[in-house]
């Protein structure tokens, strides 16, 4: 789980108690499991979530699960379970032959569920989850004991057998546990453990009719899993006292149930519920989108996964909930990028150039390395003619000090081609630029100054007759504002979406950059870093910009 090239992990908390647990004995192996609920799609929080528990699973030697946390029938679909095991492998999560679903265990669970009953510790009441909710009580205000809380554990046993047989409706009766309605801790007030929901489930079909509840089915899945250390999020650290009390009134073999701070985001919402309205109200085109914060979206951008464990690594672990900033990502996915991607030329905003001086209908090819000083990437073969594409913003008409790109009179070199001056701008009636136009020097074959002079900038370019016209998606954050979950009341998060998060425009790519595979991430040099997209056909390539080349990262925290 930590790829060359990445920062490794630092001793945090958890990686500390489990090396102690494994020097005391406490334990001999380490065993963790990442348990989504197949609700949606795993995001960049779930990354976190990933990174962790298949990380220490690997750094200790141990074995990491996936468990499928489907215990919410008319939430969760199949359509998230296959997707779910894709983003988990593609973040490099070997779970081995152990998948495993809270499903697999609904006999048991049950059982389990008998067992307290039997030992008065769990009744079916029949109050409705409105007047379950008004009777727990507050912070301040202890919780009132529910009429039929002191049933006898024959009529409970009775009751809870017809509740699975499907003889009353949804809302009829719940399974509590018996605990204590003035607990301080208000998870404690006598938790439903089991709901009556006549819905289909995706794996067991109608063979039930009454589903476990998180509190009850986790804890237990873990213990019949053998997991040694539950890692959780914050928001649980009161569920965890009724995570004990279950394993330890049953009397079964008792995980630790530990917890750190969720991943939060500048600029991006990671919450499943949200990010599925995002996509059902069509305000993305999809899962995938390159916006959305999913991993399948920043698949479909073109981040690898190695970034994200960068990522993950250099966020660390902490007891208290904060917020990262977005720019750390980038700065991840740069970094890994910058290292790893072949450079390739394309023009994003296409100014031409005619070479006045160089033969009409002669194409010559260069040779070129696909990264500067670095054979192992290769080369290929970029065609040159008369006629060039060059980017806009390489020319001006009057330049400003210190510019060494285009202007009359001005020599730059045209990447690894040759030297070339400009001569004249040509403008169109309306004031826009037409064409410039340009003499080369023969003698500079390769971008080589024949004799000494210097020539201070270079430029990416494009043969214009050989160029491929491409589409090119610019993406920016999804949201306009760094927390878009901060609104007044009366308004949504939906408020905040970013009216411009995607731009398209017409570039025109060199060759080689049309053969690149689907998926694959490369740099436009001097541009940034784009990944050819499944839209793409093969005389119209679709390119996702995955990253700038300018780094914000740095000057953040240079400024800190
Ligand atoms: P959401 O709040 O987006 O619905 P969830 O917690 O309900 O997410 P699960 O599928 O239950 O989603 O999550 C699986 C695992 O991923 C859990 O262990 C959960 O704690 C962890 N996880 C979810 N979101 C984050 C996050 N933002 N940061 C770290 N871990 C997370
Ligand atoms: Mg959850």
């Amino acid at each position: 789980m930590t790829p060359e090239n990445t920062t490794s992990p630092g001793k945090d908390f958890i990686r500390t108690r489990i090396a102690e647990d494994l020097d005391s004995n406490k334990i001999s192996k380490v065993h963790t499991r990442f348990p989504p609920e197949p609700n949606g799609y795993l995001h960049l929080g779930h990354a976190k979530s990933i990174c962790l528990n298949f990380g220490v699973a690997q750094e200790f030697a141990g074995q990491c699960n996936l468990r499928f946390d489907d215990t919410n029938p008319t939430k969760e679909d199949i359509e998230y379970v296959n997707a779910i095991r894709e983003d988990v492998r593609w973040l490099g999560g070997d779970w081995g032959d152990r998948e495993f679903h809270a499903s697999d265990y609904f006999d048991k669970l049950y059982a389990y569920a008998e067992q307290l009953i039997r030992m008065g510790k769990a009744y079916v009441d029949d109050l409705s989850a409105d007047e379950i909710r008004e009777t727990r009580g507050t912070l301040t205000v202890p919780g009132k004991n529910s009429p039929f809380r002191d049933r006898s554990i024959e009529e409970n046993l009775d009751l809870f057998h017809r509740m699975r047989a499907g003889e009353f409706p949804d809302g009829a009766k719940v399974l509590r546990a018996k605990i204590d309605m003035s607990s301080p801790n208000i998870v404690m007030r006598d938790p439903t453990i089991y709901r009556i929901r006549h819905a289909d489930h995706q794996r067991t079909g109608s063979a039930w009719c009454i589903y476990p509840l998180y509190d009850f089915a986790h804890c237990l899945s873990d213990s019949i899993e053998g997991i040694t250390h539950s890692l959780c999020t914050l928001e649980f650290v009161n569920n965890r006292e009724l995570y004990d009390w279950v394993l330890e009134t049953l009397g079964v073999y008792h995980p630790k149930q530990i917890e750190f701070a969720r991943l939060n985001l500048t600029y991006t919402i990671l919450s499943k519920r949200k990010l599925i309205q995002l996509v059902k109200e069509a305000y993305v085109k999809g899962w995938d989108d390159p916006r959305m914060p999913t991993l399948c979206g920043l698949r479909r951008k073109g981040v690898p996964p190695e970034a994200l464990h960068d990522f993950c690594n250099r966020i660390g672990l902490a007891r208290a909930d904060s917020t990262v900033e977005y720019a750390l990502l980038e700065f991840c996915i740069r970094e890994y990028l910058n290292a790893h991607t072949p450079r390739l030329m394309a023009v994003l905003d296409p100014i031409k150039v005619v070479i006045e001086n160089y033969p009409e209908g002669e194409t010559e090819y260069f040779d070129m390395p696909l990264y500067p000083d670095d054979d192992s990437f290769g080369k290929r073969q970029v065609p040159f003619s008369r006629e060039l594409w060059i980017e806009r913003d390489d020319f001006r008409q009057d330049p400003p000090k210190k510019f060494h790109r285009l202007y009359p009179g001005n020599e730059v070199r045209l990447r690894y081609a040759y030297l070339l001056k400009c001569n004249e701008a040509i403008y169109n009636p309306d004031g826009s630029l037409k064409e410039l136009r340009c003499r080369y020097d023969p003698a500079s074959r390769g971008g080589q100054s024949p004799d000494g002079r210097k020539v201070k900038g270079t430029i990416h370019w494009v043969s214009k007759q050989h160029a491929i016209p491409a589409t090119i998606r610019l993406y920016e954050q999804l949201f306009a504002v760094p927390d878009p979950d901060n609104v007044e009341p009366g308004h949504t998060f939906l408020e905040n979406i970013n009216k411009d998060s995607l731009k398209e425009v017409v570039a025109y790519l060199e060759p080689a950059l049309n053969e690149q595979k689907v998926g694959t991430t490369v740099q436009f040099e001097r541009v940034g870093y784009f990944c050819k997209d499944p839209d793409s056909t093969p005389d119209r390539p679709v390119f996702n910009r995955t990253a700038t080349l300018r780094d914000s990262w740095s000057k953040i925290s240079q400024k800190q």
